[in-house]
């Protein structure tokens, strides 16, 4: 995973890979609804999303939220040591709202902050960021994979509101 390297998504240079990400990606129907992602999943229960750009000797691996925030850029850098945090608290989820979706009411999802903002969220959230969480953080990881799992299992076939939120209640973290 390499996090830390600046990322442009240009709108006109990287159309076929932006609709490529979003061909693995499943809107939800609702105005407040997720965008899950629906591509691979590692091991850590993140996405993995693939860029294989001309004159770059390997493949990188992004994971989809990051991605999806330098989409929102429109071709501006998301700079290197900016994070992809979870409103919404769905890891699968890529939805950036517009500044217009958020005057008409419309939640937030991932939005772009700080990696100390993001460990402050994994503690608040019970997702192994601090120190008291270390000893679960092996079964947050397990938990937050099936979780990813179980999700995108639930949109295979399009989005199924009564599996999605299944797949939500039935494979929260269980850290005791
Ligand atoms: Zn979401």
């Amino acid at each position: 995973m390499r996090q830390g390297r600046e990322l442009v998504v240009d709108p006109v240079r990287h159309a076929s890979e932006i609709a490529q990400f979003f061909s693995h990606v499943v809107r939800g129907p609702g105005q407040q609804d997720c965008w899950l992602w629906t591509g691979a999943i590692g091991t850590d229960g993140y996405g993995r999303f693939a860029l294989r750009r001309g004159g770059w000797r390997h493949a990188v691996m992004v994971r989809p939220p990051r991605y999806a925030l330098a989409h929102a850029q429109a071709g501006e850098p998301l700079q290197g040591d900016v994070r992809a945090l979870h409103e919404c608290d769905v890891t699968l989820c890529v939805r950036v709202v517009t500044a217009e979706e958020i005057g008409a009411g419309v939640r937030a999802h991932v939005i772009a902050g700080t990696q100390q903002e993001n460990m402050e969220q994994m503690v608040a959230r019970g997702r192994g960021g601090g120190r008291p969480a270390v000893i679960a953080r092996g079964a947050g990881v397990r938990a937050r994979r099936e979780r990813a799992l179980a999700l995108r299992e639930a949109v295979r076939s399009g989005w199924d509101a009564a599996a999605v939120e299944a797949a939500m209640l039935g494979a929260q973290p269980r850290l005791w």
